[in-house]
């Protein structure tokens, strides 16, 4: 997510803090936090200790309190998105069992019908040397 300067629209990185066109437009506070809270997300959910982060965010400038709001927020998010992941993935696994099972039933019924196949296949067979050899194969 970037941040746009009102004075010279420019795009840049809300980390930056300040408009690298004009040099005097500052990002709010809260596009930084957004930021910030993005940044956490993806390194929290990369498996990053929250004391690390929370080190980091304080290195940045945050106070301790907002740097740990920060880092709950991320937490949510990430915790909200393994649950999406989650749901998605239950989802896919029943109608893959679903396929599954239909497939499972469609090869039943060729299986039954090669069965009726085979067993027609010896009857004719039978019924053939029986006609040609004229012997009663009971
Ligand atoms: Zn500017």
């Amino acid at each position: 997510m970037l941040a746009v300067c009102p004075q010279c629209e420019v795009h840049f990185s809300p980390e930056v803090g300040i408009c690298p066109g004009c040099e005097v437009y500052r990002t709010p506070l809260d596009s930084t936090v957004e930021y910030e809270t993005i940044q956490a997300e993806s390194l929290i959910s990369s498996g990053r200790s929250k004391d690390e982060l929370l080190i980091n965010l304080v290195h940045k400038g945050f106070s301790e309190l907002s740097a740990d709001q920060i880092l709950s927020d991320a937490g949510q998010r990430v915790r909200r998105t393994n649950r999406r992941t989650g749901s998605y993935r239950m989802v896919t696994g029943t109608s893959l069992m679903m396929a599954g099972g239909l497939l499972g039933a469609v090869s039943m019924g060729i299986l039954t019908l090669y069965g009726m196949l085979a067993i027609g296949f010896t009857l004719f067979l039978a019924g053939l040397i029986q006609f040609v050899t004229g012997a009663n194969l009971g």
